[in-house]
């Protein structure tokens, strides 16, 4: 199967998953997740449709940019300090803010670029020690502290990684948990800008859709299964 085919049976999926909770397929943004693949087989996803793509190191992104024809880029790794002014030119949205010192370096570089990054509040939802991700209430003091102070970030919202499964409903309960999280803090706020809810992987995200997500982060199903270096 090409690229090609393998991305329109994810688009089939996400639009019976639609069906089945009664969603519009066209709240639902697919980030066609690129890591350890090459431009080219990058291009071949944007020529099948594809028009966000999902990067998780800002080096191998930054490798990428110049050789993948236009394209919306999203960061959805662990992202360090010092990486922040390489990607803030490149990326629409960073999907993997945990910290204040992360949002205050990505909102200092915004402000030289003259720009407003659109950034999501990644919480560790299973809370396991080897995922990055802020507490429930760390993303909420984070959130407050980024809308009051933070001129040039928008929080659009917020992200998760569950724990690693091979059962998609094993993933449900998180996904229902992310989504209450995100609803209580909306209803605390008149913040039109708070719409989007990252979660789902290639693995669970026909069960993302079902739980609310408006944006799932789709690689091995696309692109096959990854080699890495
Ligand atoms: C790699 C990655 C994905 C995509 O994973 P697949 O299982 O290949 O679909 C999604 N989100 C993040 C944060 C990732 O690092």
């Amino acid at each position: 199967m090409t690229v090609k085919d393998r991305y329109e049976i994810v688009l089939d999926n996400i639009k019976k998953a639609c069906e089945r909770s009664g969603r519009n397929p066209e709240d639902i943004t697919l980030i066609s997740v690129t890591k350890t693949h090459g431009a080219e087989l990058i291009n071949e996803a944007i020529d099948a449709g594809a028009k966000d793509i999902g990067e998780n190191k800002a080096q191998e992104l930054c490798n990428k940019y110049d050789d993948v024809k236009p394209v919306r880029w999203h960061f959805i790794g662990h992202l360090q300090t010092n990486k922040v002014k390489t990607i803030i030119d490149k990326v629409v949205m960073i999907h993997s803010v945990d910290s204040d010192k992360l949002a205050s370096e990505i909102d200092k570089r915004a402000k030289s670029s003259g720009v407003v990054m659109d950034i999501l509040v990644e919480i560790n939802i299973g809370m396991e020690d080897s995922k990055s991700g802020a507490t429930e209430e760390e993303a909420r003091d984070l959130i407050k502290k980024i809308r009051d102070e933070y001129q040039n970030l928008r929080v659009r919202g917020l992200m998760c990684v569950p724990p690693i499964t091979d059962n998609p409903e094993n993933s449900r309960r998180y996904f229902r948990k992310l989504k209450d999280i995100f609803e209580s803090i909306k209803e605390l706020s008149e913040d039109e800008y708070f719409d989007t809810l990252s979660m789902g992987m290639s693995g669970d995200y026909e069960v993302a859709i079902e739980e609310g997500a408006t944006v799932v982060r789709v690689g091995t199903a696309i692109f096959g299964a990854r080699e890495y270096r």
